[in-house]
């Protein structure tokens, strides 16, 4: 057998691969299209009226020297999305929605050097775009929102106009001038559709650290175990917190909250009136209540229950709420002022943030947290309409668009 230097080499390269391709079926990045030709025409998934989208094709833009084509991958869709698709509460319509998108470069501008973080950007690169400006790595979307979202390159919330590519829920996305752009190619598909919401979470666990409360030993109470309570419980987790109790009234939420690395688990159905559920949260400790508690769902209810888990001079970071669920009621004097309880709001996220749940989703899977599986469900792009249907009945967990 002939082997010269140029069959070693191959032969490293596939050993190479085989070590690095172990990643879960379905998230394993779709191979590189930076060589396949660019088409005349593409895609989007165009919202023209509330619950219908429409697939329309565009001739694709010129990619200016400051622009960035971007064959889209996939893209999750947002509890927003919904709300936009059902009511249009933004006024955008008609729009191209969809902001937790993924893609490879295939067309750059002269001028394009490095992403937002000042990382080296090629052809083929996998990348993600940002709600936050990188002008100002402070200003988080509450800030945002008062500069008018409309006028910044907000992928996903970006009104028609004559580029049409202006949302990931498309074949191709024109990444323009002082849009907020990384290089994600490090991670896979599926981390990096996670991207987006995972941020929320890192987030709210930076906020909850601010009351010098939350720390490697707490015992904490994660309320709610949708994907924002999950994705929680997979981020303290991978700061060394181990001692942490689920509450939810599903059993399967709550079966997929200790996979995410929660301890213990305690299902609100199965107990009446809030003394008995405190009463059972504290058993889970051992006969302590929580340090630290999260709140996670969107009900009133549930913000006012969460006090009664948390002991005297605990904390609280409520992250529940992102539209308005109504008015909670609490009793200020035995919730707050006698046990001394330190609470923090969290809302979307810095741009620090974003940059660090990078790292975050990487550490996730190196302990071994199933991330993948929060994907319950995907579509082709064609399916647009039935995916933010499934979303809206709340079936499974994360809904995602993945362009084959
Ligand atoms: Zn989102």
């Amino acid at each position: 057998m002939d082997i010269n230097s140029k069959n070693i080499e191959d032969i490293v390269r596939k050993v190479l691969e085989g070590m690095t391709g172990g990643s879960a079926a379905g998230a394993a990045s779709a191979p590189s299209t930076a060589a396949a030709p660019i088409p005349k025409t593409a895609r989007v998934a165009m919202l023209v009226e509330k619950e219908k989208y429409e697939i329309k094709e565009f001739p694709l833009p010129p990619v200016g020297d400051d622009d960035i084509l971007v064959k889209v991958e996939g893209c999750g869709i947002c509890g927003t999305d919904a709300h936009e698709f059902k009511r249009d509460p933004f006024n955008l319509i008609p729009v191209v929605l969809g902001h937790e998108g993924t893609g490879e470069i295939v067309k750059m501008g002269k001028n394009v050097k490095k992403d937002s973080a000042g990382k080296d950007l090629h052809l083929g690169d996998k990348v993600v775009t940002c709600m936050i400006f990188k002008d100002n790595p402070d200003i988080t979307m509450f800030d945002l929102n008062k500069q008018n979202v409309g006028g910044a390159d907000v992928y996903g919330l970006l009104p028609d106009d004559d580029i049409h590519f202006n949302g990931w829920f498309s074949d191709y996305l024109l990444i323009r001038k002082g849009s907020t752009v990384f290089n994600v190619s490090d991670l896979d598909l599926y981390s990096r559709v996670l991207i987006e919401p995972c941020a929320v979470l890192v987030h709210a666990v930076e906020r909850a650290k601010t009351t010098g409360i939350l720390r490697f030993n707490s015992r904490v109470v994660v309320q709610g175990c949708g994907p924002i309570g999950l994705i929680c419980i997979a981020v303290l987790r991978t700061m060394g917190i181990q001692n942490i109790t689920a509450v939810d009234g599903e059993e399967k939420r709550l079966e997929f909250a200790k996979q995410m690395g929660a301890d213990r688990s305690v299902n609100f159905k199965q107990y009446q009136g809030i003394e008995n559920l405190a009463k059972a949260v504290e058993e889970s400790f051992g006969g302590h209540l929580a340090d630290f508690a999260f709140q996670c769902t969107g009900s009133p209810i549930a913000h006012s229950n969460i006090y009664k888990f948390i002991r005297n001079g605990g904390g609280l970071c409520e992250l529940g709420f992102f539209i308005n669920g109504g008015d909670a009621t609490i009793n200020p004097h035995f919730d707050i002022c006698a046990k001394e309880i330190t609470t923090v709001g969290s809302w979307v996220y810095t741009l620090r943030d974003y940059a660090t749940t990078f790292d975050f989703l990487k550490r996730a899977k190196g302990i071994g947290l199933p991330m993948d599986k929060l994907i319950t469900h995907t579509f082709p792009l064609e399916e647009i309409n039935e995916a933010h249907r499934t979303n809206l009945r709340m079936e499974g967990l994360k809904i995602a668009i993945i362009n084959r």
